[in-house]
């Protein structure tokens, strides 16, 4: 990032997440978990996927397969079954399964506290292993996702072409705010504010400081 660029970022960081904090003052995951097992699966599920509809579809999985250890008693064309409204689902179920069968025989069926090792686990990306373990074990993560990489590129706090990249800049000028929280309420903010079509521009307080507000009045 260039050094100009870089003062920027500073200086309108803490008004975006003050205005985010006032938006959004608890920005509880969406998606619906009990444990740290569920959290992984529901966080795989959601990929391409609503979060209302991943939780219709685990409040009743979760129910009859709650760990891992129940859930490597589903075949994969159960799981599929199970999980169809999702998306995807056969490669969702062979990736669950597989990475419950590691969880299993390697964890004794823990998920593990390092983002490194969830994401060697199948199924799990990068953005996975950060959510997972900056909600379920604080880790100091930043999950990036298509709202997380929208929005801080148009705010300006970023200037990154992919995910990793926007992780990278984030640690380097960010650090104090990798947390769930902000991953939350800058998913939030994308979601339902900073929206890929047509973003919310009129009702934003941010639009003195934000790069693609400014660039679409020229
Ligand atoms: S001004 Fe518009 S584009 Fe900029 S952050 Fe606000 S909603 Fe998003």
């Amino acid at each position: 990032m260039q050094l100009a660029q870089q003062k920027i970022g500073q200086k309108n960081i803490e008004r975006v997440i003050s205005y985010l904090e006032r938006l959004f003052p608890n920005p509880d995951p969406e998606l619906h978990f009990d444990s740290d097992y569920q959290c992984l699966v529901a966080v795989i599920l959601s990929a391409q996927c609503t979060d209302k509809r991943v939780n219709l579809v685990t409040e009743q999985l979760f129910k009859d397969y709650p760990d891992s250890f129940a859930m490597a008693k589903l075949s994969q064309s159960e799981l599929e079954k199970r999980i169809y409204s999702t998306g995807f689902y056969h490669n969702k179920a062979k990736n669950i399964l597989a990475m419950t069968k590691i969880l299993n025989e390697k964890y004794d069926g823990k998920v593990p506290n390092d983002p490194d090792e969830l994401e060697k686990l199948p199924g799990v990306g990068r953005k996975t292993a950060n959510v997972v373990s900056s909600v379920r074990f604080g880790a100091k993560r930043l999950g990036v996702d298509t709202h997380v990489l929208r929005v801080t590129n148009r705010l300006g706090l970023v200037n990154a072409r992919t995910p990793r990249e926007v992780e990278k800049q984030w640690t380097e000028f960010y650090p104090s705010y990798q947390n769930h929280d902000t991953h939350f309420r800058l998913v939030l903010f994308g979601r339902y504010h900073c929206k890929a079509i047509r973003p919310k521009c009129s009702e934003c307080e941010l639009r003195d400081i934000c790069k693609y507000y400014k660039n679409e009045q020229r």
